[in-house]
C-alpha cells in the first residue's frame, strides 16, 4: 500500500498516520519528522529548513522532495508507506507521481476554526516524537519515552495562523487534484481519534 493522509495543521493526521502504520505494518514517512530530525542533528539541510518552519512557511520544494526521495528509496518502504505532511504543493504531488502510484489519499476533513486551539494544546516530546496533547499528558511527561514534553516552536499562537494560510493557499488545492486522480478518500476529522481510525479503516477494506 502506498498511502497519502493529508489535512490542515492540527488535524490529527500525525496521529491517525502512527497508528495506520503499525496496524498494517507501513512506513511511516513524514516530512516534518525527518526536517526536525536534520535540525536536531544540526546537518546543512536542518540549517537551510528551520528559518521556515519557525515562521510557518514551507521549506522549499526542492529541498524537501529530495528529502522525501530518499527515504522512500530506503529498504523499510519496499512493502509500502504512509505520506504524512507530504505533498504539500502541486510540484510535490507532481514530482511524487513521477516516483511511485499513490493508491489512495486519505483526507482529513476539519473544521478550520478549531484548529488554531488543537495546536496551541498539542505537545511533542523531543526526544522520541510521540505527540499528545496538554489535556492527555497532565503530568508532561513523554508516555512512550518518559521525557519532558514540550511545545513545538511552530505551534505557537502567533506561527499557527501562518501554517493555517499557507495550508489554504498551497495544499487545499490537492484535495482536488487527488478527487480527479480518483484515490481521494475524504474522513470527518473532528470525530474523536477512534472514530476517525475507524473510518479510515473501514476505507482500507
Ligand atoms: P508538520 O510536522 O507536517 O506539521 O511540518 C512542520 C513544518 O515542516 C511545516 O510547517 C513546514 O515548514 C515543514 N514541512 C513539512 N513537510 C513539508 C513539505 N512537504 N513541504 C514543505 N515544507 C514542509
Amino acid at each position: 500500500m502506498k498511502l497519502i493522509i493529508m489535512g490542515a495543521p492540527g488535524s490529527g493526521k500525525g496521529t491517525q498516520a502512527t497508528l495506520i502504520c503499525k496496524k498494517h505494518k507501513l512506513a511511516h514517512i513524514s516530512t516534518g519528522d525527518l526536517l526536525r530530525k536534520n535540525i536536531a542533528d544540526g546537518t546543512e539541510l536542518g540549517k537551510q529548513a528551520k528559518a521556515f518552519m519557525d515562521a510557518g512557511k514551507l521549506v522549499p520544494d526542492d529541498l524537501v522532495i529530495a528529502l522525501l526521495k530518499a527515504r522512500i528509496e530506503q529498504p523499510d518502504c519496499k512493502d509500502g508507506f504512509l505520506l504524512d505532511g507530504f505533498p504539500r504543493t502541486e510540484a510535490q504531488a507532481d514530482a511524487l507521481g513521477k516516483i511511485v502510484s499513490v493508491d489512495k489519499a486519505l483526507n482529513l476533513e476539519t473544521d478550520l476554526d478549531k484548529l488554531a486551539d488543537r495546536m496551541a494544546s498539542r505537545r511533542a516530546c523531543p526526544k522520541c516524537g510521540y505527540t499528545t496533547s496538554v489535556q492527555a499528558a497532565p503530568d508532561g511527561k513523554c508516555k512512550e519515552c518518559g521525557e519532558t514534553l514540550t511545545i513545538r516552536d511552530d505551534d505557537k499562537r502567533e506561527v499557527v495562523e501562518n501554517r493555517l494560510k499557507v495550508y489554504n493557499a498551497n495544499t487545499a488545492p490537492l484535495v482536488e487534484y487527488y478527487k480527479a486522480a480518483g484515490v481521494l478518500v475524504s474522513i470527518d476529522g473532528m470525530q474523536a481519534i477512534d472514530a476517525v481510525n475507524a473510518d479510515i479503516e473501514a476505507a482500507l477494506k
